[in-house]
């Protein structure tokens, strides 16, 4: 049994995936095999398999702040990582529970549509989440299409990638992961890091799987390695071989096309 007294966790508010590939599920698994003890706050449910997401449902939003209070009174939390918010009264109570309670890091997974194509939030609670939780963000990690609608413009090369990266630092941010796995490109994923001082492209071999959960497991793989003191970019590039490494190993759990990672 270990002995580590009050060692740092990582809280993840988001969206439960019943199928285990994606949020919340994904989230633990992560923090896990990184070593960091995970908390949750769940901010909705989701019915879903490999082939799509069948049912959504939100909880009372007094209850979903209870989860987030009951976290902060209780543990020694070193990064909040937000996920699937689902609509503007989700948001709004997130953004006073993190204005309330104070967290050293702030990962943001801007989470709209599923590969699925389900909608994981209202498209009216766009603004909300621009205005009240990108200015908390420490870093947001979107993909070509949620930065496009973030930004409100398309996003069409590498070039424009690392304009775009510098835009969405200037909605408030403190660094930004851009991610260029949907560039229709056949070499390698790159990614670009951002932040105020720095800009660096992140590259890995592209992987031709239809993966579920690669999002939610790469914000929260941040978020585990600044708990365990790594710098943000150096958290960056680790989560991204994270991804790499768990969906090369990854495996088809249901009867649809999909992917999920293995985090063993
Ligand atoms: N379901 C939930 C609850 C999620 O949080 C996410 C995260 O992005 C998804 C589904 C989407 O997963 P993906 O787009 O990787 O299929």
């Amino acid at each position: 049994m270990a002995s580590a007294l009050r060692p740092r966790c990582a809280l993840t508010i988001a969206g439960s995936d019943s199928g285990g590939g994606a949020g919340i599920q994904a989230d633990l698994k992560t923090f896990a095999a990184h070593g960091v003890h995970g908390l949750s706050a769940i901010a909705a449910l989701t019915a879903q398999h490999t082939q799509g997401v069948t049912a959504v449902q939100v909880p009372p939003l007094d209850f979903l702040r209870a989860q987030i209070d009951a976290c902060f009174d209780d543990f020694n939390i070193g990064a909040v990582k937000l996920g699937m918010l689902a609509n503007a009264g989700v948001i709004a109570t997130v953004a006073d529970a993190l204005r309330a309670r104070q967290a050293p890091f702030v990962v943001v997974d801007p989470v709209m549509v599923a590969t699925s194509g389900a909608r994981l939030l209202e498209p009216e609670a766009l603004d909300a989440l621009r205005t009240r939780l990108l200015p908390k963000a420490s870093i947001l990690t979107p993909n070509l299409p949620e930065a496009e609608l973030l930004l409100g413009h398309p996003i069409a090369d590498r070039e424009a990638m690392h304009r775009a990266s510098r835009e969405l630092l200037a909605l408030g941010v403190s660094a930004v992961l851009l991610k260029g796995g949907h560039l229709d490109d056949d070499g390698d994923v790159v990614d670009i890091y951002a932040d105020a001082d720095s800009c660096r492209e992140i590259a890995h071999p592209r992987l031709s799987v239809d993966a579920h959960g690669t999002g939610c497991t790469l914000a929260s793989a941040i978020a585990a390695n600044l708990c365990l003191g790594v710098p943000l970019p150096e958290a960056c590039i680790a989560a991204t071989d994270y991804v790499h490494r768990a969906l090369r190993q990854g495996y088809r759990p249901g009867r649809g096309d999909v992917v999920v990672l293995d985090h063993f």
